[in-house]
């Protein structure tokens, strides 16, 4: 019996009461009590003050300088100031409700004293004094989080009093051979010093290694889940002619990268194996995704099998079937779009045929997934832009056909760290590269006072053949907001092109037929410049232009802006993006100038998730986050992936599920629940 499970009244002091306080904390067992961490740590050394900032907690050792002035306001409250000699600096210090400590201050007796630095007026205010010079302890102080009558003090009390007692029970989890190959303290060792830490270095070692193992285990429940879902998901084994298939590659326009061929081949062994494919395809905007969609479609295809196409805007689902239908034209694919606007009659007759399976590849927004879609054989399901779909829609499109393939499609902005914690128990494809040929965006940040200059830059594209968009964050006027809206830019782009080029206008407002008939004219450049707002910020792909212009563009987060802004380099010409911005914060500025230095979207989705934090990437609501004690999903993203390696490598081993050495990992797996088949959630 492992002695640390034992409940944490047996342990010297505790009785009932105090029992009751600490269950309130979540603390039942011993082995709770030592895995209840410090929230922070108090640095308690004595520092030059010179190195203090404003408003930082110092603790400093010096000589009483004058006697104490004690003043009361009403009863109880009090104000206690000296002053006080450290080193050179002569400063106040200030002390509340403590009056009793006017007596023992006599001047020239030594003080130390911990408080809050105010360096403007010299001043300390006291959270602790005592007399006398300071103890020679540890500098650093734990602090735990409390609740209740519960006392950082007889927390720190029950902690080392558990940890004199119990410390030869606390046995080691990782096996051997992980703990050489990353350095890392024992478990013994690290709970010591978690807890009483001497030195800021050894507090770094200590939680590397919590880090490290709240990930692995993290990991090792996902990656045994994936391993559980794929052995007991029968799914649809895709049987087809590699050649015809190979020939429908080799046609394309153009050869596939590198990186496109390695996702396809990942794609297709899915496919063709017994299990079910649950993939998540990341690949920046303009890497060619959607190509990659029709070569597993036309896998579907081949062997008899339906496809289904599902993404979040209409404009896009038209776009996508106009290309799809040009594409599979040849191949005698029929390709069919579904969207609201397809109503009564022709949806019957839509839908019928999608029953019959005379209609081989359905594309729509989300109304693919209402439930009087009947498909006569669902093979495989495909989100494109999948980010902008809640958790609870992916569900039900999983369930959507009993075995059907999945392949989520997402431009980046999911931070790596995000997606294999998010969608940890998914396979992860990446396209890494884009299309040869490629110039890399330039992006300039400008004050709107600048907009004549720009006016004349549009022009110059615009001559050259090229095309722009121009992209506002309201339709029309407001009194709330003083922003840019697309009707008025439009008429005042109208006039000054006037006779020179044609500028269209598209916002959500139009009907699907408005919208449709817009884009038509932007994609054939019969219209040279697109007024719009947000809606062509996803998948729209019109390669002739080449100048993106944002409008007030502070108000639109990072990952909008990269996505805005994907919508020009999608061509081989010179592209170039222009935000026109004054941003009032300073994370707002942060936002413009990060724009100006990368066009790599996993960089820039880094730096997002830093300046958001993980809860707000996702919406509070869809996050379903795990929380880590130790580890920082953000700042500890290396530890993260090479956890998740591990992980994956261990859970797919022999070794693992036999050897006497990964027992404890075992055990943490079972109690979890995962390999009974429980839902992780
Ligand atoms: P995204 O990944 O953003 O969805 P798309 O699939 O829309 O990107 O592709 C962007 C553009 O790149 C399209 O015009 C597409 O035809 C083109 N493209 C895709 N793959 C290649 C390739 N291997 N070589 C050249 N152009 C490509
Ligand atoms: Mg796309």
């Amino acid at each position: 019996m492992n002695k640390l499970l034992e409940p944490i009244s047996e342990l010297k002091g505790v009785g009932s009461e105090t029992s009751e306080l600490l269950n309130d904390v979540g603390i039942y067992t011993i082995q709770d009590l030592l895995e209840y961490f410090p929230y922070r740590y108090d640095d308690n050394s004595l520092r030059d003050l010179e190195d203090v900032k404003h408003d930082e907690r110092v603790t400093v050792e010096g000589r009483v300088h004058s006697e104490a002035s004690l003043t009361f306001f009403g009863r109880k409250r009090s104000r206690l100031t000296f002053r006080l000699l450290v080193g050179k600096y002569l400063l106040s210090v200030v002390c509340f409700n403590r009056p009793y400590f006017k007596n023992k201050l006599t001047i020239d007796s030594t003080v130390t004293v911990t408080g809050k630095w105010d360096k403007h007026r010299q001043t300390i205010t006291v959270q602790q004094l005592s007399f006398g010079p300071k103890k020679e302890q540890s500098g650093i102080e734990p602090v735990y989080s409390i609740k209740g009558k519960l006392t950082v003090k007889g927390i720190k009390k029950f902690v080392s009093l558990a940890l004199s007692t119990y410390l030869k029970d606390i046995e080691e989890i990782l096996p051997d051979d992980l703990l050489q190959k990353y350095k890392l303290l024992t478990r013994r060792e690290a709970l010591y010093t978690i807890h009483t830490p001497h030195e800021k270095e050894d507090l770094k070692l200590a939680r590397r290694r919590f880090v490290y193992e709240e990930f692995l285990l993290f990991q090792l429940k996902m990656q045994a889940l994936r391993k559980i879902q794929r052995e007991q998901s029968k799914g649809v084994m895709h049987e087809f002619s590699r050649e015809k298939h190979q020939q429908f590659i080799d046609s394309l326009p153009f050869p596939l990268t590198k990186a496109q061929s390695r996702v396809v081949n990942e794609i297709l062994q899915d496919m063709t194996s017994p299990y079910r494919m649950n993939r998540l395809l990341q690949g920046d905007v303009g890497s060619g995704k959607t190509i990659v969609a029709a070569i597993a479609f036309y896998a579907a295809v081949l062997s008899g099998y339906q496809g289904a196409l599902m993404v979040p805007t209409e404009i896009l689902a038209e776009q996508h079937a106009d290309s799809l239908v040009q594409l599979f034209e040849p191949y005698n694919v029929t390709v069919a779009l579904l969207t609201s606007s397809v109503k009564g009659k022709k949806r019957r007759e839509l839908l019928e045929k999608v029953e019959k399976n005379e209609i081989q590849l359905l594309i729509g927004t989300h109304a693919l997934i209402q439930d009087d879609i009947k498909f006569h054989k669902l093979g495989l399901v495909i989100t494109d832009e999948q980010h902008r779909f809640g958790v609870e829609q992916r569900r039900m499109l999983r369930e959507k056909g009993e075995h059907t393939d999945v392949l989520f499609m997402t431009a980046t902005p999911i931070p790596r760290t995000l997606a294999i914690t998010a969608f940890g128990e998914m396979d992860v494809s990446i396209i890494d590269e884009l299309p040869a040929g490629r110039k890399a965006i330039e992006t300039y940040w400008v004050k709107p006072s600048m907009l004549e200059r720009i006016l004349v830059f549009i022009e110059k594209e615009l001559s050259k053949g090229r095309q722009a968009y121009v992209i506002c964050p309201l339709i029309e006027e407001s009194d709330k907001l003083d922003v840019q809206n697309a009707l008025d830019v439009h008429s005042m782009l109208t006039s000054y092109y006037k006779g020179r080029f044609q500028i269209g206008l598209m916002h959500g407002r139009l009907s699907s037929d408005e919208k449709d008939s817009v884009m038509r004219s932007f994609s054939q450049n019969e219209v040279n410049v697109l007024v719009s707002t947000t809606v062509v910020e996803v998948g729209v792909n019109v390669p002739n232009a080449t100048t993106m212009i944002i409008y007030d563009a502070e108000r639109f987060g990072l990952s909008q802006l990269h996505q805005l802004r994907g919508r020009v380099g999608r061509g081989s010409e010179q592209s170039y993006c222009i935000l026109l911005a004054d941003p009032k914060s300073e994370t707002g500025k942060e936002r413009m100038k990060i724009m100006t230095e990368t066009n790599d979207g996993f960089v820039l989705s880094e730096r997002d998730l830093e300046l958001r934090g993980p809860g707000d990437f996702f919406g509070k609501k869809q996050s379903g986050m795990p929380i880590f004690k130790v580890a920082d999903m953000v700042h500890d993203y290396r530890a993260l992936e090479v956890a998740r390696q591990d992980a994956a490598e261990l859970i797919q081993s022999k070794d693992f599920w036999e050897e006497e050495k990964y027992e404890p990992l075992r055990v943490y797996l079972h109690q979890s629940g995962i390999l009974e088949g429980e839902k992780l959630d």
